[in-house]
């Protein structure tokens, strides 16, 4: 099933007071992560009105889990940042419950995680706080472009509990040890390997090559509800589990999203993936069109920077040509009648991506003809520069300023 068949009703916006928004910045959990697929909602639905036994239900996803990812083991937690905590309290508990009621208080056990320098980094929350809520502490080492492995060697000691790798755009993108090289040491040492592989479509390589915990997002490519997937060894994976009777239970997730995360895992297997893909690649193409037709403005079709088959349209904006910077460009398609989101995170830099992973029927074109207007009106007419400084703040100024 394809989440581009769905059909958006705009007087949704209007009848609750919200602003509508067209997302071309990929699955940001900040405007709703991604659009629901169809056998998600249904059965989040479905199990509403029922009494069921939680054990059970998450044992349907432990199967459905493990059939898709190859682990012994799954469960189900409310996110991806909770399934980083959840596992390493795993680690540093194992299946004692004295010990899971004990955490975030972690005297006497191994609270050393170990993580490279350049994979600390903010998905919103930071990875760094994802480990210290367990109790444990973050242990980072080599330098955030590069790292060798007997920094990693020096990192682990005795007190070392896990080492977590993250896969990201969000981390930094060279210089770092591979994930081979990252899980052979650690194995070597005898420190459980968990990954925070979140935003991965591949839901196979990680368990395959090793790792013993694998944490993905339900609300991400998955288009499931907001959850955390958690696979791995079926030890490990039973004492996070366990910690819902500690720490787990202020990271709950209810019969409905459990229920919708397998409904999205079963879909995934069906997914009409090439069909996805050509619908993508034929916006992408309708972008490029009319972004390269412009003087100083570079449109191209670029790969996923860590490998999921996901293609962007990359914008690069040359100011002293086009008279405009790639922010205002971003920033004047934000302000759009219906704002138009792009993946900006790397805006100082001149450029910014569009995005077609979450494409409702009719969004490519709004897309196209607001990026025409945008482009044509900064020709007439510079548009006003971005403070590069304020943008940065700009999460943080968007909690502060709610009411
Ligand atoms: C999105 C993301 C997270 C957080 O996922 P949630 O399920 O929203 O908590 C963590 N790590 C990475 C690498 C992510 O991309």
């Amino acid at each position: 099933m394809s989440s581009n068949t769905n059909n958006i009703d705009w007087s949704f916006y209007k009848k609750n007071g919200f602003t509508p928004l067209v997302n071309v910045s990929g699955t940001m959990t900040s405007i709703g992560a991604s659009i629901m697929i169809d056998d998600a909602q249904s059965a989040m639905r479905l199990i509403s009105p029922y009494f069921i036994k939680m054990h059970e239900l998450q044992s349907s996803a432990s199967k459905v889990i493990s059939e898709l990812t190859g682990s012994e083991a799954g469960f189900i937690t409310a996110s991806a940042g909770a399934g980083i905590t959840l596992s390493i309290a795993a680690a540093m508990t194992g299946k004692n419950p004295g010990l899971i009621e004990k955490l975030p208080y972690s005297d006497g056990l191994k609270t050393e995680v170990v993580v490279q320098s350049g994979h600390l980094c903010n998905y919103g929350g930071s990875v760094d706080q994802a480990i210290r809520l367990s109790g444990a502490k973050t242990i980072s080492f080599g330098q955030s472009t590069q790292v060798q492995d007997h920094q990693l060697y020096d990192a682990i000691n005795e007190n070392t509990v896990a080492g977590l790798y993250v896969v990201s755009h969000h981390v930094v993108e060279y210089g770092q040890m591979s994930f081979d090289s990252f899980c052979k040491v650690c194995h070597e040492k005898g420190v459980v390997v968990i990954v925070d592989a979140a935003s991965e479509y591949d839901l196979k390589t990680f368990i395959n090559k090793g790792a013993d915990i694998v944490i993905y997002s339900s609300h991400k490519f998955l288009g499931g509800p907001t959850a955390g997937i958690v696979a791995g060894s079926s030890d490990l994976i039973q004492a996070s589990y366990m910690q819902n009777i500690g720490i787990g239970r202020v990271m709950k997730v209810g019969k409905e999203s459990i229920f919708g995360a397998i409904a999205a895992l079963h879909a995934w297997k069906v997914r009409d993936h090439d069909a996805i893909r050509n619908s993508e690649t034929n916006a992408l193409k309708l972008w490029q069109k009319i972004a390269s037709s412009f003087e100083g403005v570079q449109a191209d079709i670029v790969d996923d920077s860590t490998h999921n088959p996901l293609s962007r349209l990359k914008i690069s904006i040359n100011k002293e040509l086009f008279n405009s910077s790639a922010a205002s460009v971003a920033r004047a398609l934000s302000q759009c009648e219906i704002p138009i989101i792009v993946r900006d995170h790397e805006i100082e830099l001149g450029y910014f991506y569009l995005d077609p992973c979450n494409l409702a029927n009719g969004h490519a074109e709004i897309v196209s003809s607001s990026l025409q207007n945008v482009l044509k009106s900064a020709l007439k007419k510079p548009l006003s520069e971005v403070d590069l400084d304020k943008h940065r703040n700009s999460s943080i100024q968007g909690y502060i300023d709610w009411k």
